[in-house]
């Protein structure tokens, strides 16, 4: 029998066993979510050239006061340079993102002119430098843009754009296939629910996480409480990098999942932890698949996989960070952790403030459903009212 451990126990025994997966190239358009494999450093600065931040003419400063006659001397739209040069009394129309032309230092908005044929009368005191967006001020030529392991999000993407790279180098593709077991479960929006049976909502639950870790669940599949069955299940799953079963992993004469694991001959490398919800979680390897068994009761599938199968997936992906965001908050009332093992209580995250909310039992969904934090509380801990505590936040 394999004793409860302890949550960091199971944590580093498990992703000591978590391999990366192949690094591959992707298409920007896919790259969200994914994990740099490598470093990127700028190969271009930005701006990439000296431009005007304005529409309106291109100027130098010292021949630009308050009143003076301007010669136009021609137009620079964005786009080719068309290399234009000026000098003391000209201006150049110029176009936000236009090249600024040879011999100009500053750009006049055209709402401070006035027009006047092929003059133009200047209405401010023009400073040197207005307006022009300086060659490498924001990004010089060889600086970082991206570090191996960081996750690629919308403005990273589009960083990487601005390079002019196409194609990027991220972390493995994961498979996940998903199991729900149990003779009480019938499929949402099927047959009316028989007495005694309920909607199985894990596998609902287990693949909108998978796919805010940036992950395509392969397979979802129901499973009754049968061990023939439940064998030729796994065996379907583990064809994945990934397969996450749900219920049937406790201690009950229906709970079948640990022993039909065993008989296929996975390393159950942890079965239960303590922590609370979640204490019959199993973690196992079978073939190349990682195997998570989840507590059946909607909350504790939700925490096991955030405290355990989700950083194995990052760690799969190539994500340096393991960790969920946490916020500190002012908690709004005194909580005590009697009991045996770590309780992730969940509540709400409001202008600082972090209050439970719900029942603060493992099957209460409609209370999980109205909390978007969870606190960590250890075993023999208390808190008191108004304390300032790190919450973790999952909708990150
Ligand atoms: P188990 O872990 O199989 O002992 O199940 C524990 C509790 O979770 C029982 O009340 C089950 O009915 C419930 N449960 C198991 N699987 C699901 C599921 N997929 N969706 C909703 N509830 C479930
Ligand atoms: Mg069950």
């Amino acid at each position: 029998m394999i004793a409860v451990i302890s949550e960091e126990e199971a944590r580093s025994r498990m992703l000591e066993k978590i391999g990366l997966l192949p690094e591959r190239a992707v298409p920007l358009a896919k790259a969200l979510a994914c994990f740099a494999a490598q470093d990127y450093f700028a190969r271009l600065p930005l701006p990439a050239f000296d431009n005007s931040a304005m529409d309106g003419y291109a100027v130098v400063a010292s021949s630009s006061k308050k009143g003076h006659r301007l010669h136009v001397i021609g137009e620079q739209p964005a786009g080719a340079n068309r290399w234009l040069r000026m000098s003391l009394g000209e201006a150049v129309r110029i176009f936000t993102g236009a090249p600024v032309p040879d011999g100009a230092d500053a750009v006049v908005m055209q709402e401070d002119v006035t027009p006047d044929g092929d003059e133009i009368v200047v209405n401010v005191e023009v400073e040197p430098g207005e307006f022009i967006r300086r060659h490498g001020c924001d990004l010089a030529e060889g600086q970082r843009i991206l570090t191996k392991g960081e996750r690629l999000g919308a403005t990273t993407i589009a960083l990487l754009a601005s390079q002019g790279i196409a194609d990027v180098m991220v972390g493995g593709d994961v498979r996940a296939a998903i199991l729900s077991t149990g003779d009480e479960l019938a499929k949402p929006g099927g047959a009316k629910v028989e007495p005694g049976q309920i909607y199985d909502s894990n596998s609902a639950l287990l693949s909108a996480l998978v796919q805010r870790c940036g992950v395509i669940v392969k397979s979802e599949e129901h499973c009754r409480d049968d061990r023939e069955r439940l064998t030729e299940a796994i065996k379907r799953g583990i064809k994945n990098n990934i397969l996450i079963i749900s219920g049937g992993v406790s201690v009950g004469e229906h709970d079948l999942v640990r022993d039909a694991l065993y008989k296929l001959g996975a390393q159950i490398e942890v079965w239960r932890v303590a922590i609370k919800p979640g204490k019959p979680f199993l973690f196992g390897q079978l073939n190349q698949c990682a195997v998570f068994g989840l507590p059946g009761n909607p909350v504790s599938a939700f925490v096991t996989f955030l405290q355990f199968v989700r950083p194995a997936i990052l760690k799969m992906m190539g994500s340096t960070n393991l960790d969920l965001p946490q916020l500190p908050a002012k908690l709004t009332v005194d909580l005590t952790n009697d009991s045996d093992r770590a309780h992730y209580i969940r509540g709400r995250l409001e202008h600082g403030k972090f209050a439970p909310v719900g029942r603060q039992e493992s099957h209460a969904l409609f209370g999980l459903s109205q909390s978007n934090a969870l606190l960590r509380l250890d075993l023999g801990h208390s808190l008191k009212a108004d304390e300032i505590v790190d919450v973790q936040i999952w909708d990150w």
